[in-house]
């Protein structure tokens, strides 16, 4: 029975292993997955940075349009100025072409404007594709890294998972089975050093008899939270 804490403190750290391999495993395809979503999130922005650009230019373009069949009315409005026929029509002709002029240099303004904007949008559109390649760039990098380290992850869990079937198949059978039915359940948390006198799974203090039991070299159960209790190196008889 003096192998009891050395036995009992080997499980563990196989235990806290096993749960540090998992955990990898497990964050790996999440990263994979947030970096993913990155890219997705940024394809989105970069099509309605595009989408924009498009309707600006569109919007631009009708004002350019209408600008230029309104310089032609104001051209034919003109060459009708020579042939009117009254003081009347003349002075109709003069303010028809005097409204148009000044609806023009408001439609100038707004196509100088426009074009402003289409140049900024542009910009976005440029800025939006280059941090869309930047992040599938990462995610790529990031996907055959976790698919490297996944498959050394696996065959390191193995490895350790045999470790355990070995550790536990030396077990004293006399506390072999209350701890196999914690492990299952709990794994890592199914073991527990002692603090001073105290447990290290709950902080719960322990009674003398449940001390003397340990130095004793015997298998102990937080009556707290279940963990089998083990004593730090050097601590316990035969260690
Ligand atoms: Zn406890």
């Amino acid at each position: 029975m003096s192998t009891t804490g050395s036995a009992l403190r080997e499980l563990h750290r196989i235990h806290k292993q096993l749960t540090d391999l998992r955990g990898r495993l497990d964050r790996g395809p999440k990263h994979v997955a947030a970096s993913q979503g990155a890219v997705r999130r940024m394809e989105l922005d970069a099509e309605q940075a595009k989408d924009a650009h498009k309707k600006a230019r569109v919007s631009s373009d009708e004002k350019q349009l209408q600008l230029k069949s309104r310089e032609a009315k104001i051209d034919d409005l003109k060459s009708k100025l020579n042939q009117a026929s009254s003081n009347k029509e003349f002075q109709t002709l003069k303010d028809q072409i005097a409204a148009d002029q000044q609806a023009n240099l408001v439609l100038e303004d707004e196509i100088l404007e426009s074009l402003e904007k289409i140049d900024q949008l542009a910009a976005k559109v440029k800025k939006a594709e280059a941090d869309l390649a930047t992040a599938k760039a990462e995610a790529t990098k990031v996907k055959t890294r976790i698919e490297g380290e996944q498959a050394g992850l696996e065959s390191e869990l193995a490895r350790v998972l045999n470790e355990l079937k070995e550790a536990e198949a030396n077990l004293p059978a006399d506390y072999k089975s209350d701890y196999l039915r914690v492990a299952r359940v709990r794994g890592e948390e199914a073991l527990a050093e002692v603090n001073g006198e105290v447990c290290g799974g709950c902080y719960q203090m322990l009674t003398p008899n449940m001390m003397n039991e340990l130095y004793l070299a015997k298998p102990v159960f937080c009556k707290s939270c279940g963990a089998l209790l083990y004593l730090a190196e050097g601590r316990g008889i035969g260690d």
